[in-house]
């Protein structure tokens, strides 16, 4: 029985056509281009050859090639603005309220990114819980010690807590560790997932009843 849900923020709260993960893609590539003195291109291949080791692109950047300077990274990556795109979404905001039961946020961004998206869509008061990258130690989903660290926090068993995310390792790796795990596909990207999908976050409350 679910007694707890724990969504993904990007392209997950709101649609991936906003294009925000896109942009914030392109900062990253921008970055490591910087960083490492190569192309927009080589970044492109190098960061696609590096990642699947890793959570993210800075738990990369850290790991293999020296970096240190946080801060710097995420005030690039995620500047003020960067949600601006995004606006009130009521129809969510009912839908969510709709679903009772606690609802808590894991997400790989910094929380100043959480929160500016959780504010555009005014829906951040329904998330107590926002469990962020520095919360984890910048070793983020898919590992499973930073779905635990959520889990722990919200006294939640895996069994009992649904995670919802468009990312199908995320998604993987929660299921790997007994959780219940719901992959949010709204492109129809993902037919070959061999788990659970939806299409769109709606579709969360008949998986629910
Ligand atoms: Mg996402």
């Amino acid at each position: 029985m679910i007694k707890q849900l724990l969504f993904d923020l990007d392209n997950t709260l709101y649609s991936a056509g906003y294009g925000l993960e896109e942009k914030v893609s392109r900062r990253v590539v921008e970055f490591i281009a910087r960083y490492l003195g190569l192309s927009p291109e080589e970044a492109v291949l190098r960061r696609r050859e590096r990642i699947s080791r890793y959570g993210t692109t800075l738990e990369w950047l850290m790991a293999e090639e020296g970096f240190t300077d946080i801060e710097t990274y995420f005030a690039e990556i995620h500047p003020e603005g960067e949600a601006d795109a995004l606006g009130a979404d009521p129809a969510l905001r009912e839908f969510l309220e709709g679903i009772k039961l606690p609802k808590a946020i894991l997400t790989n961004s910094p929380m100043e990114h959480a929160v500016r998206v959780l504010d555009r869509l005014q829906i951040r008061d329904l998330f107590p819980r926002i469990f962020d990258i520095r919360w984890n130690r910048l070793k983020g989903k898919p590992r499973a010690a930073s779905f635990y660290l959520a889990l722990d926090a919200l006294e939640a068993a895996p069994e009992n807590t649904l995670f919802i995310d468009d990312y199908p390792k995320y998604v993987t790796g929660y299921l790997a560790i007994g959780g219940k795990g719901l992959l949010l596909d709204e492109g129809d990207i993902h037919r070959d997932f061999p788990h659970q999908r939806i299409r769109e976050l709606k579709e969360l409350a008949a998986f629910l009843a």
